[in-house]
């Protein structure tokens, strides 16, 4: 699978741009977002298709029957046909006989002739996202919190909209691990990435999916969980106070959309969740540090926590580190750096399970244009923690990759609440090849 040899390419113009504060507040409009109804019937989610308790005619195995076996699998290949991967379509057939198979077989021959390789997996854009505002009116309620949560982050109406139009343009969601793979210690190739004519790769993520306390009250949601039917999805707590189950928050939103448009995704893949350690991850306070006082509390959030990750993983998504403590990397003294990623090490990584993706808070990072430094010992500490893939922020460049010493470095835009006000303004241009901001932008934005 693999492409080209190494290179470093070096675009231009490369600005490095706006810190995301951690403290990035939160909020805005809506969220009844109880879009849910298309529930994935495609068997590849958690707790869908399978298992539940099918029993066939009397015989005290249950499981499913050699019917229900066959139409799982055509279902699946049907899955894997529309996001973009024949072969796995091909493999999940094997062995299965019938005409809508050999009409499914002709699909997914004529599918593989219409790929084409994608060009250079180092110019693929990502774009980027905080903690999506469902209530708007709480987020923007005038206290100290409503610039840094109109400054960083979008509103639910934004996100799902921004979700339609990067659709529209012809956008797949790929993970950076379809992009690049390593190939020895120091070395990293290009893979194959081949996509119908006129789709084009797309990187996702959303940073501090933490849930933070900070955030709590302000119109975000509270969590990701898993729903009776295994389906993740997120609490809610309105300004009534009353707590509410759906799609409230980027994860559940996009698998929303994924279910009915399975074409945005390539093979499969979702998006990338960035997390830090300090306020524990996902919703549940796990941060022994933080929260150790109550050890009983502390292990059933660890708890909690490490099913949503295993259900994540296991339904597309990736995770990656923020750093424990939200730092930047090149500023901190180098001990604190260390110790920080020990305890992420110690306090996230056994929740998430390996991860070899960085994503760099306040958008800070360790060079310039010209390659990371091997000697640097913070790019070193970087490597000695498994980080092959390495993320910061441009909010110039449509893309910006580096790939050097078997590490990628990709810039990320940050679509906020800046970007989106800058553009619908005319003032920068940089979200114009995605959408039109000043058609996607939340007019319950403040002054809008
Ligand atoms: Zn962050």
């Amino acid at each position: 699978m693999t492409r080209r040899p190494t290179t470093t390419t070096i675009l231009p113009r490369r600005t490095m741009t706006v810190a995301l504060a951690a403290t990035a507040l939160a909020g805005c409009t809506r969220g009844d977002g109880s879009s849910q109804g298309s529930g994935q019937s495609d068997g590849s989610s958690p707790g869908s298709g399978q298992g539940s308790g099918q029993s066939d005619g009397g015989a005290e195995t249950s499981g499913p029957s050699p019917e229900e076996l066959r139409e799982q699998k055509v279902t699946q290949a049907r899955l894997q046909l529309a996001q973009h991967d024949p072969d796995a379509a091909e493999a999940t057939l094997e062995g299965l006989e019938g005409e809508d198979i050999e009409e499914l077989r002709t699909d997914l021959r004529a599918a593989r002739e219409a790929l084409v390789d994608w060009p250079d997996n180092l110019q693929v854009s990502h774009l980027f996202f905080h903690s999506l505002i469902v209530d708007a009116a709480r987020a923007f309620s005038g206290d100290e919190q409503q610039q840094g949560y109109d400054d960083y982050m979008c509103t639910v109406d934004e996100f799902t909209e921004i979700l339609q139009n990067v659709y529209d343009d012809g956008y797949v969601l790929v993970s950076p691990h379809d992009l690049c793979e390593r190939t020895g210690d120091r070395s990293m190739d290009q893979r194959v990435l081949a996509l119908p004519e006129g789709r084009m790769p797309l990187v996702l993520s959303q940073d501090d999916v933490c849930y933070y306390e900070y955030m709590s009250g302000d119109g975000f949601a509270d969590d990701l969980h898993l729903d009776a039917d295994g389906r993740i999805v997120n609490s809610y707590t309105d300004a009534e106070g009353t707590t509410q189950e759906g799609s409230y928050d980027l994860v559940p939103l996009l698998d929303d959309f994924l279910a009915d448009h399975p074409d945005f995704s390539y093979h499969g893949r979702k998006g990338i969740l960035a997390l830090t350690g300090y306020n524990g991850i996902l919703g549940y306070r796990s941060s022994a540090r933080e929260y150790g006082d109550d050890p009983q509390a502390l292990e059933t959030a660890k708890e909690q926590a490490r099913t949503v990750a295993d259900a994540l993983k296991e339904d597309g998504w990736e995770l990656a580190s923020h750093s424990w403590g939200h730092l930047d990397i090149a500023e901190v003294p180098f001990e604190k750096l260390t110790a920080d990623f020990d305890r992420w090490d110690e306090e996230v990584r056994p929740l998430t399970g390996e991860t070899d993706l960085l994503i760099l808070p306040f958008g800070a990072d360790l060079s310039g244009v010209e390659p990371y430094d091997p000697e640097d010992p913070r790019y070193r500490l970087v490597r000695d923690h498994g980080f092959d893939y390495v993320f910061t922020v441009d909010g110039t460049a449509e893309y910006w990759a580096q790939l050097h010493d078997g590490c990628l470095r990709q810039s990320r835009m940050n679509v906020d609440g800046i970007r989106l006000r800058a553009n619908a303004r005319g003032e920068e241009h940089s979200l114009e090849p995605f959408f039109d901001s000043s058609a996607v932008i939340d007019h319950a934005r403040p002054g809008m």
